[in-house]
């Protein structure tokens, strides 16, 4: 008997993938049967209104909200299998808030260190290199309160970025920013991550911000992903009347 393999194009598998992931409060889904694809390098905005459920994704991901069910990979290797999971520190993952959540106690370098275990001189020197690459060269004796509100997140962008993730999980870390300045540290802040092949989920309640950074949107409404795709193609083909109306304020 003949048999002849079929062939399958090769897909890559994406570096973060989640499937099913799903948490009530107090028997209120919170979030619902979520899927979420990332591929290396790419920079996926998980938008959606106030209170839809994103941070509560972003900390499933990063391990520090515990699942009621769903499975989470990263690079391939199962993080998250139900209410099972890797500690945070042992997923190839960094974290940045809106409340950058440096210590106010310690110097610029001890916060950018703080994660960094091993020779004395190794981590000094990375931790150099650490600031110049985000333009801080010379702050490192400074304290966290001496710095500007885009000082700090650039602290707190080294610090995430001291442990080499493969992925950037960032929840609205620039709303807290001064208006004027917002855009632009947003904009360098991308562009570094960009840089260093670190792919982005980042969280986001404005369609504006999503389709200026995202290569994907992941456009969530209570609980739930109601469409996944490029920018262009979520803007001009929204999937149903809500999601059209969520990026009407667009000019
Ligand atoms: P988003 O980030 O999209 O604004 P969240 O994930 O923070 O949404 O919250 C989604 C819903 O879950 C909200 O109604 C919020 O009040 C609720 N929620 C979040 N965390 C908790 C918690 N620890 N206990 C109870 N309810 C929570
Ligand atoms: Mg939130």
């Amino acid at each position: 008997m003949h048999s002849t393999e079929p062939t399958l194009p090769e897909t890559p598998e994406p570096l973060l993938r989640v499937n099913g992931l799903t948490r009530a409060f107090g028997g209120r889904p919170v979030v619902d049967d979520v899927a979420l694809q990332i591929a290396a390098g790419q920079v996926t905005c998980l938008l959606g209104p106030s209170g839809c459920g994103k941070s509560t994704t972003l900390r499933m991901i990063a391990g520090i909200e515990s699942a009621d069910a769903g499975q989470i990979w990263l690079d391939g290797a199962l993080v998250q299998d139900g209410p099972a999971g890797l500690a945070p520190e042992r997923r190839s993952i960094g974290l940045m808030f809106q409340d950058f959540a440096l210590f106010p106690h310690l110097s610029v370098a001890q916060n950018v260190g703080f994660g960094l275990k091993g020779d004395k001189a190794v981590v000094a020197s990375r931790v150099g290199s650490l600031l110049e690459r985000v333009n801080l060269s010379g702050y490192g004796e400074k304290r966290p309160h001496q710095l500007s509100g885009g000082e700090q997140q650039r602290v707190a962008l080294a610090r995430a970025l001291a442990p080499k993730p493969r992925v950037m999980l960032m929840d609205e870390p620039f709303s807290g920013l001064d208006n004027r300045l917002r855009d632009g540290i947003r904009d360098e802040t991308i562009a570094l991550l960009r840089a260093e092949g670190t792919a982005v989920l980042l969280v986001t309640h404005e369609p504006e911000e999503a389709m200026r950074v995202g290569d994907e949107i992941a456009l969530m409404r209570a609980g739930r992903i109601v469409q996944q795709g490029a920018p262009y193609n979520v803007y001009n083909a929204p999937v149903d009347r809500a999601a059209a109306a969520f990026f009407s304020d667009i000019n």
